[in-house]
């Protein structure tokens, strides 16, 4: 039985998150833009290749399907850039 979930391609009509009940992220960081990367965490030995996500305006936020990392839109903040 195979644990891997997709990773989302840049697309801002994502709206199709994994079910966040799956696995609880590991951590959660706060961003202000609707697009970030996430490379995993080199320093501990948790990398992977560069990634792109889209946050939902639904959820405001995504979960990197490498290293289960929560980016949460803070939404006071954020810029929006288009
Ligand atoms: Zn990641």
């Amino acid at each position: 039985m195979t644990d891997t979930e997709f990773v989302l391609p840049e697309n801002p009509l994502s709206t199709g998150q994994d079910n966040p009940l799956a696995r609880p992220p590991l951590e959660t960081v706060t961003v202000t833009s609707w697009k970030v990367a996430c490379w995993g965490d080199e320093s501990r030995g948790l990398g992977h290749p560069k990634v792109w996500m889209q946050i939902s305006p639904f959820t405001g936020y995504v979960d990197c399907g490498y290293c289960d990392k929560r980016f949460v839109v803070d939404r006071e903040h954020v810029h929006d850039d288009h």
